[in-house]
């Protein structure tokens, strides 16, 4: 083989394997960064690295096929997502007698009329039912009776039918 075509033969051997090197490499590191981006698994991260180290294209597949499907991010974003939702549920309101959907400042259900609030005798600031005192005016507030007869001074909440209504609502006093 005359000497320069042997020069040339090798320059490019050489600078092929040099771009196998960097290329073997590269995708170590990517492997690397990316199980360190979907688990928090020293182990884990190493193993990958490994895998990839000794098969390197085919580790990578394999890799592909089976890492995690979330990155930390994602799942971290998505716990929040759900987090707003199941807040978002919690502030609306629903009725304890039949569970449609009311509004805070209802104090008696439309649909059931399972009464929902009372008023502050004093100020008429809407008070949860068990509350005993205006935590706006500091009024001390009547409660129901233990027969569940309405002993407040509210005027605006006068139910229709109060019978079926203070029994579901001892029911749920009971209840808690
Ligand atoms: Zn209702
Ligand atoms: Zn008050």
């Amino acid at each position: 083989m005359p000497e320069g075509l042997e020069n040339v033969f090798l320059g490019v051997t050489v600078f092929v394997g040099v771009l196998i090197a960097v290329f073997w490499l590269a995708i170590v590191i990517w492997a690397y960064r990316d199980m360190r981006s979907r688990s928090r698994d020293p182990v884990a991260q190493l193993l990958v690295a490994l895998l990839v180290i000794l098969l390197n294209a085919p580790g990578l597949l394999i890799y592909m096929l089976l890492r995690p499907r979330e990155t930390l991010l994602q799942a971290y974003e998505r716990s929040l997502e759900e987090e707003a939702l199941l807040q978002e549920i919690e502030d609306k309101p629903i009725c304890p007698g039949c569970s449609q959907r009311v509004k805070p400042d209802w104090q008696a259900c439309p649909q059931c009329h399972h009464r929902l609030k009372k008023m502050c005798r004093h100020c008429g600031y809407l008070l949860e039912l068990p509350w005993n005192i205006c935590p706006r005016c500091a009024t001390s507030q009547v409660s129901y009776t233990s027969d569940g007869a309405l002993a407040t001074a509210s005027r605006h909440v006068k139910p229709a039918e109060p019978a079926p209504i203070d029994a579901k609502w001892v029911a749920s006093q009971e209840l808690e």
